[in-house]
């Protein structure tokens, strides 16, 4: 695969070690996901993984994860959006959830909840957007209030991916009216069991059988213990979140991305008209050009952000951003290049590309859309070019002699 070339050995062993588990399973639940009136999170699936020890690679061996790293966790990701586009949430949303919890929460909170996720013995959701505030987090508007030794959290929370299965909610309330908005936010942990009800399972374009939902907690009585980290820190703790999911949600996408187009190189080397394979038409094979280079560009803007993350020495924020807005991108203009190139059979579900098409759709809004993302991108970008050195040549132009 030409991408080897960026991975180590042991990363290659991995994903092939996890492409033989993925043959060994069976995939007809794919297809129930798609069906309107399935919206279960697909349990069975994440218990499969979770018994096999692929949930949490990224994260330490000592809270269950496999103790490998984020490039590690992409490459499966693009194995899951090879087969279908929703798997990689399922799979993805209890690492970057526990992550989360392992970098700022109590070992308490690790053994209760992060352990027993590893295992798919409890499934997790993350409760961030309101039906009121979307990008604009920051300003959020449910409301924990700190009575005894319990916060009483109220507000609504819209768009749960898993949040109709869920046992456990991580979860985002404002404690302090008095500050900035993005300090007055604190994270916790709240169980379905504390009271978090679903009042409503949307109908959806793509992505259906995950269990996408709206949330009321309404005085839910949540343990101080569940708290995640201090007061005031659930905006840094959301932010930190973010950059994992961004990213895997944006690798399964180009997994997608990937097996659209070997099919329609396939197809376009089968299929003829006037009298020749369609590839030899420039029309095609020019499509198929940008589509690999496109897909290869996602791939290592998705890699370079993995080992940004991988080394922890800064927040790669747009890092991050740069690739999930890109490849989210990419992945829909390459499936949707394949599609042309199938003509009207790939409009039907014949073949996959159609819901591929409409599962990959919600991957350029969902996670931080992908306006938002290139804010994140323009504001990392003036941030660096504004302090990097110009190059000595710019001195030989008056204009350029000005902007040193
Ligand atoms: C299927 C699905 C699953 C989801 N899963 C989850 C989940 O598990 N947990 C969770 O908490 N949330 C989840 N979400 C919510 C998702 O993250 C939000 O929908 C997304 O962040 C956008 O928020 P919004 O829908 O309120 O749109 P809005 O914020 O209202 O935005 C509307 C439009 O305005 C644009 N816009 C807003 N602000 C700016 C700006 N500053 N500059 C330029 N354009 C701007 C947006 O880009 C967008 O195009 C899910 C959504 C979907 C559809």
């Amino acid at each position: 695969m030409s991408m080897d070339v960026m991975l180590s050995q042991d990363e290659i062993s991995f994903r092939n070690e996890f492409k033989i588990f993925l043959e060994g399973l069976d995939l007809s639940f794919i297809l129930r996901m798609d069906k309107e009136d399935e919206k279960e999170f697909p349990k069975d699936f994440v218990k499969a993984l979770g018994q096999n020890n692929y949930l949490g690679i990224p994260l330490p061996k000592k809270i269950g994860g496999r103790g490998l790293n984020t490039v590690c966790a992409i490459l499966a990701e693009e194995e899951l959006g090879a087969l279908a586009f929703p798997l990689g949430c399922a799979m993805g949303m209890s690492t970057y959830l526990c992550r989360a919890i392992y970098q700022y929460g109590s070992p308490e909170l690790w053994k209760k909840y992060i352990i027993p996720t590893m295992k798919a013995d409890l499934i997790c959701a993350e409760g961030i957007t309101e039906p009121l505030k979307g990008s604009d987090i920051a300003r959020l508007q449910t409301v924990a209030k700190k009575e005894g030794n319990h916060y009483i959290i109220s507000g609504e929370k819209r768009f749960q991916k898993g949040g109709i299965g869920a046992d456990w909610f991580l979860t985002f309330a404002r404690t302090n009216a008095d500050v900035a908005p993005h300090k007055g936010i604190t994270a916790f942990v709240a169980e379905r069991k504390h009271g978090v009800k679903v009042v409503e399972q949307f109908n959806l374009l793509g992505w259906r059988g995950m269990g996408a939902s709206h949330l009321l907690f309404k005085e839910v009585a949540v343990p101080e213990e569940n708290r995640v980290g201090n007061e005031g820190q659930g905006f840094e703790i959301l932010m930190y979140l973010l950059q994992t999911e961004r990213l895997m949600e944006a690798a399964t996408a180009l997994g997608s991305a990937r097996e659209c187009l070997k099919m329609a190189v396939r197809y376009s080397d089968a299929r003829e008209q006037f009298e020749q394979k369609i590839r030899e038409f420039q029309g095609i094979n020019f499509k198929v050009a940008d589509m690999a280079a496109t897909l290869d560009a996602g791939r290592l803007l998705c890699l370079r952000a993995a080992k940004v993350i991988d080394r922890e020495e800064k927040r790669p924020n747009k890092e991050v951003a740069m690739a999930k807005f890109y490849a989210t991108e990419a992945a829909w203009n390459i499936i949707d290049q394949a599609l042309q190139i199938l003509g009207g059979i790939g409009y039907t579900d014949y073949y996959p590309i159609e819901r591929f098409l409409r599962d990959v759709r919600v991957a350029k809004i969902y996670t931080g859309t992908n306006e938002i993302m290139r804010e994140l991108t323009q504001r990392g970008t003036y941030e660096e070019l504004l302090k990097e050195k110009p190059s000595p040549a710019w001195k030989l132009w008056k204009g350029s002699k000005n902007l040193m």
